[in-house]
Order: C-alpha cells, then sequence, then structure tokens
C-alpha cells in the first residue's frame, strides 16, 4: 500500500474532554433506554467514543460501557494492549484497558464484566460470531443495537469534527483542482485514479478511499471501477474522490469534459442542458438546507428539477448520506426519510443525471446543516470544467 497511506501525521486532535462527553452521552441515552451496558467493537464508534482506530480483528476488541457507574472497559487481545494503552481516553484514565491472553475467553471476560444483565446493546457492525458467543455467554440478556444510542450522538457532528470535515473537504477540493489541471488525455482511467490517490495524501489525507474516474459512456455508471480505457477528446470524465483526514471522510465529485484542444471536440448542446439542469438541482437542494427540513423533502427538491428537465428517470440514486467517521453514514436524504436536520448534521448533495450507453454529470459538495442555513465545504468551482486534457 505504499502510497496511499501518508507519512505525516500532525493531525488536529478531538481533545478529551470531547471523548468525555459522548462516553457520558452514551450513559445518558442508555439510562434512558433501560439497558444496562452498551457494548462497542472496532469501527466508527469505537473511535468516536475513546479515540481509539481499532483494527478488525478475529480476536475480540470490545468496550464495555456500563450504563449506571464504573468505569468504562476496553477489552483487547494481549498484542493489541498497547496501541489500545495509547488512545487518548485510555492514556487519560478515562477507561481502563483489559488485555486477554491468547489462552483466555473474551467472550466470558464480557460476561463477568456485565454481571446478571438484562439490556445490552452491541455496536451496530460488531461481527455475529461475537454477538452470537456474548448471547450464549449472558443468557438472560435482551440484545439490541447500540445505533440507540450512538445515532443521535454521532449524527450530530460537534466543532471539532467538522473542523476535520472542513479539512479534508479543503484537501479534497486541492486534489480535485489539480487533477482537472493535469494531463487527461489519452491516459487511462486507472492511471487518473493512481494519480487521484497520491494527491489525497500529499494534501493532508492519511487515507485515500476511493478515486471513481468514469470516463466517456462510464461517466453513466455512478459507481464505476477506474479501468484501462483510454480517455479520448470530445467526452467527460465524472470525478468522485475521497478519502480520510483525522479519520473524517472527504468525497467530493466534479464533472470535467475533456476537448484534446480541440475547437470542435467540446461538449454538445444536449450535454450542456443535462449539466444545467443538474447544476440548478444540486443548487437548489442546497440552498434548501436548515433546521427543521426533512431528508425526504431535499431529496424531492432536486428530483423535481431535474424531472421538469426531462431526466427524471436518469437520476438512480439517493440525494446524498451522512459523513463523518464513516464514509456513508445517517442522515440518509432519500425519498421517504422523515427525519430532520438539525444543526451539525454532515452530508452529501450529490445528483447526478445517466444517460446509459452515452455520458452522465454529478455533483457532489459536503454540506453542514448550520443554524440558519447549508455552511457548504467544498468550495471548488461547480462549473462544468472544459479543459484541454
Ligand atoms: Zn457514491
Ligand atoms: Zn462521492
Ligand atoms: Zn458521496
Amino acid at each position: 500500500v505504499s502510497g496511499l497511506v501518508s507519512a505525516t501525521s500532525a493531525r488536529p486532535e478531538v481533545p478529551l474532554a470531547r471523548y468525555v462527553q459522548r462516553l457520558e452521552g452514551v450513559r445518558r441515552l442508555g439510562r434512558e433506554q433501560g439497558l444496562d451496558a452498551v457494548l462497542i467493537g472496532p469501527g466508527a464508534d469505537l473511535r468516536y467514543l475513546t479515540g481509539y482506530a481499532a483494527p478488525l480483528l478475529e480476536r475480540l476488541t470490545i468496550l464495555v460501557v456500563p450504563v449506571e457507574d464504573g468505569r468504562p472497559v476496553l477489552i483487547a487481545p494481549r498484542l493489541e494492549e498497547l496501541p489500545a494503552r495509547a488512545c487518548p481516553t485510555a492514556e487519560a484514565r478515562v477507561i481502563d484497558v483489559r488485555p486477554w491472553q491468547e489462552t483466555e475467553d473474551p467472550i466470558a471476560l464480557v460476561g463477568h464484566l456485565v454481571g446478571p444483565a438484562h439490556a445490552l446493546a452491541v455496536s451496530d457492525r460488531l461481527w455475529a460470531t461475537f454477538v452470537l458467543g456474548l448471547q450464549r455467554a449472558i443468557p438472560g440478556a435482551a440484545f439490541t443495537l447500540a445505533s440507540s444510542v450512538m445515532k443521535p450522538l454521532r449524527i450530530v457532528k460537534d466543532e471539532d469534527e467538522i473542523a476535520l470535515l472542513r479539512l479534508a473537504a479543503e484537501a479534497a477540493d486541492r486534489a480535485v483542482d489539480q487533477i482537472a489541471a493535469g494531463r487527461l488525455l489519452d491516459r487511462t482511467e486507472a492511471q487518473v485514479a493512481r494519480d487521484v490517490r497520491g494527491r489525497l495524501i500529499d494534501e493532508g489525507h492519511e487515507l485515500a478511499e476511493f478515486a471513481i474516474v468514469g470516463s466517456g459512456p462510464h461517466s453513466a455508471s455512478p459507481h464505476h471501477e477506474a479501468t484501462d480505457r483510454r480517455i479520448e477528446a470530445g467526452e467527460p470524465i465524472v470525478l468522485d474522490i475521497g478519502g480520510r483526514l483525522g479519520g473524517y471522510g472527504s468525497d467530493i465529485t466534479r464533472t470535467i469534459w475533456v476537448t484534446g484542444g480541440d475547437k470542435t471536440r467540446g461538449p454538445d448542446s444536449a450535454f450542456l442542458e443535462l449539466y444545467g439542469v443538474l447544476r440548478d438541482a444540486q443548487a437548489a437542494a442546497r440552498d434548501a438546507i436548515r433546521p427543521g427540513v426533512a431528508c425526504g423533502r431535499l431529496d424531492a427538491v432536486a428530483r423535481e428539477i431535474i424531472a421538469a428537465g426531462g431526466f427524471g428517470p436518469h437520476f438512480i440514486h439517493r440525494l446524498g448520506h451522512g459523513i463523518g467517521l464513516e464514509e456513508h453514514e445517517e442522515p440518509y436524504l432519500v425519498a421517504g426519510n422523515d427525519l430532520r436536520l438539525a444543526p451539525g448534521m454532515a452530508f452529501s448533495v450529490e445528483p447526478g443525471i445517466y444517460l446509459e450507453g452515452r455520458y452522465g454529470a454529478r455533483i457532489e459538495d459536503i454540506v453542514v446543516c448550520g443554524v440558519d442555513g447549508p455552511t457548504v465545504l467544498n468550495g471548488v468551482t461547480r462549473d462544468l470544467r472544459v479543459v484541454e486534457g
């Protein structure tokens, strides 16, 4: 993976007080919901609560948060003890670390810690093999999903999280600018995608996560995987790229048109019309963002404009997804979602129009819902970029 992971380590840090606050939030919500304990396996939930980015292993790592009293305990395999102890909450003794040896049974350890519980919540992404083991070890308990406590906490970003999302967005903006200004013609999608990953890292991401480069007819496939197809003059490229910075995701899409320096190979009038409708739809959805608006309504704002432009059947996915420690998380901007926006929610606004076999376009920004309107984190132009390539 050389070239995909950055060597720089100077990242803004989430202050300890935030973690303390989040753990208190788990307890408060857990108490309200009548839970005895909340059990959190590796993943975004664990990182959110402790600062520990635990590896996903067949050996169990799990944070046990008792709802009433007692410090949370991070059960971790012995060979992961050092990184576990180095996370900010363990270092500050906000949580205890309990390493388990190869011959110990970590599931039984959880059982001992939890005692005779009757209501436990487990993180949504905990593997079935562990959940079933826990159910056997603690037979009297009802198991529910910890998203009941984690979702209300994680869906509203605090200032530290918004600062990281902003840094990630700005880094992705710079990468898009560089790609649009660089060589495209006659290069393969895969070569451009590799270039994208390098630039995401150079601009400050610790991880380059995805680089969709959909050229020509491939631009009509929303999640196209970069191939060995060579980029030609007279076609669009949908560039959808993102990574992680300080754990937080970037995700931006811009559409570029490559002329190859040939004036006759500019965007045709049909594409310009499509793009104009798309631009209007994306702008209207962005402008409609404010507290109290239902997620499904935002999707409708964009969809109505695209339908009025005659492209209704060609907008084949939801308007957007939440973003934070996960690339896709709550809230989802999709028809039927009555969830109302609240200040601090962060999500993508990414309508697309796809004409199969021909071409397509998408515009995507990350936006935070502010107290009285949108805060758009991406700043790079949303105009169709017509470049020589
Ligand atoms: Zn996507
Ligand atoms: Zn995207
Ligand atoms: Zn997205």
